[in-house]
């Protein structure tokens, strides 16, 4: 491709998006986290919050756009019988910069959607964040989702009407870190914010008509506190009854403060069996109207989804599928997930995938009885 060389325009992109939104535009609108302090997140640390200027965050925009138009130009260009996807998947593939990624990427996914980096997006001041939706979707008449992440405690102090501004200009949904509804466990994992405020912010959102995702941490409490905050998650979704709930599964590795807590003792993780135990309390007390979503392979029962309330048997039913097997049968479907060799529990029933399993527990010492926590938690830690 002859114009590749050409291919020089950036922007600023920040590190993380909700998988969600893989195939988002990604516009960063503020850089880091406003909190960062959480205890069992690594993203930012070290790094300091820093709002950006409207003007900054336009010049940002105006160059994904250009960068949009020279790949669209290249299409027609190189004779690919105006095949755009095909043209976005080549530059996708070998791509001069991250911004030119981003974009091919994105208009190879049709164009159509748009994630706000970085944690905090809401605490810009609401008219500005505005204008930045506004100028977003003048420049990019395709982009029908706007997106991005916020903190329940900053959509609690806005209020609903100018959460509905901002709907009305654009912002489709916000991704939400619940994590925890109990607040012993909001207060040790240093998450700055209350079961009371992730209630307020989170109904904001719900009363200004822009769609939720609250995520959920399982594991959370540890061994001292799991059924609290199983129980009291269960309440405070119940009472927000979000579009989406996402699980996450805890997974401790040395760049989060946390790794202190676990080697001093005072944080002590659940197995895997105990956070599925967890699971089943959670989703058995949940009373809303919401999607629960597994989609991270963090997760150890990823098939456990569905619409609430219908689907509540039917996700129970996946737990009590796990629970019910064998000891070995249990190891070896742990093993397999962390491993990434299993996707859901039916993958159990291919003898080429047990025996790769089972070859793997040999090499890794196991006795098939129980997959040492030590091996899968380290196992996990590759997946983030
Ligand atoms: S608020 Fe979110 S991004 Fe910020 S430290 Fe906590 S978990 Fe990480």
């Amino acid at each position: 491709m002859a114009m590749t060389g050409m291919l020089t325009e950036s922007f600023e992109l920040g590190p993380i998006r909700p998988p969600s939104e893989a195939y988002s535009l990604l516009i960063r609108v503020t850089r880091n986290c406003s909190w960062n302090r959480c205890k069992f997140c690594p993203i930012y640390k070290g790094e300091k919050f820093q709002l950006r200027s409207v003007e900054a965050i336009k010049q940002d925009i105006r160059t994904a756009r250009i960068i949009q138009d020279k790949i669209k130009e290249l299409a027609w260009k190189s004779g690919y019988d105006g095949s755009l996807e095909e043209v976005a998947a080549m530059v996708c593939n070998n791509p001069p910069n991250d911004a030119y990624r981003n974009v091919a990427l994105w208009l190879y996914a049709g164009g159509k959607n748009a994630f706000l980096q970085d944690a905090n997006t809401l605490i810009m001041k609401t008219g500005e964040l505005v204008e930045v939706i506004k100028y977003l979707k003048e420049t990019f008449p395709s982009i029908s989702r706007i997106t991005s992440y916020a903190r329940s405690k900053t959509a609690a102090k806005k209020s609903v009407e100018e959460l509905i501004e901002l709907r009305e200009a654009g912002l489709s949904r916000l991704h939400i870190g619940l994590e925890s509804g109990y607040d012993p466990v909001l207060q040790f994992m240093d998450k700055g914010v209350t079961a009371a405020d992730h209630i307020a912010g989170g109904r904001n959102v719900v009363a200004a008509g822009i769609s939720l995702s609250e995520y959920v941490i399982l594991g959370m409490g540890g061994k001292k506190m799991w059924r609290e905050h199983a129980i009291a998650t269960a309440r405070v979704l119940s009472e927000i009854n979000p579009d989406f709930i996402r699980a996450r599964t805890l997974t401790i590795h040395s760049r989060m403060p946390l790794h202190n807590d676990v080697a001093s003792g005072n944080f002590v993780r659940e197995t895997d069996e105990e956070i599925i135990e967890e699971e089943k309390l959670l989703i058995e007390n949940l009373e809303c109207h919401s999607s629960f979503i597994s989609d991270h392979i963090i997760n150890l029962l990823q098939e456990v989804e569905g619409k609430l309330p219908e689907d509540k048997e039917k996700m129970l039913a996946v737990i009590s599928r796990f629970q019910a097997l064998s000891p070995e049968e249990r190891a070896n479907f742990k093993m397999g997930r962390r491993l990434g060799i299993y996707g859901r529990l039916d993958d159990l029933n291919d003898a080429r995938r047990h025996e790769e399993v089972k070859r793997a527990m040999d090499r890794l010492g196991q006795d098939g009885n129980g997959a040492d926590d030590k091996v899968i938690f380290s196992l996990m830690e590759r997946f983030i």
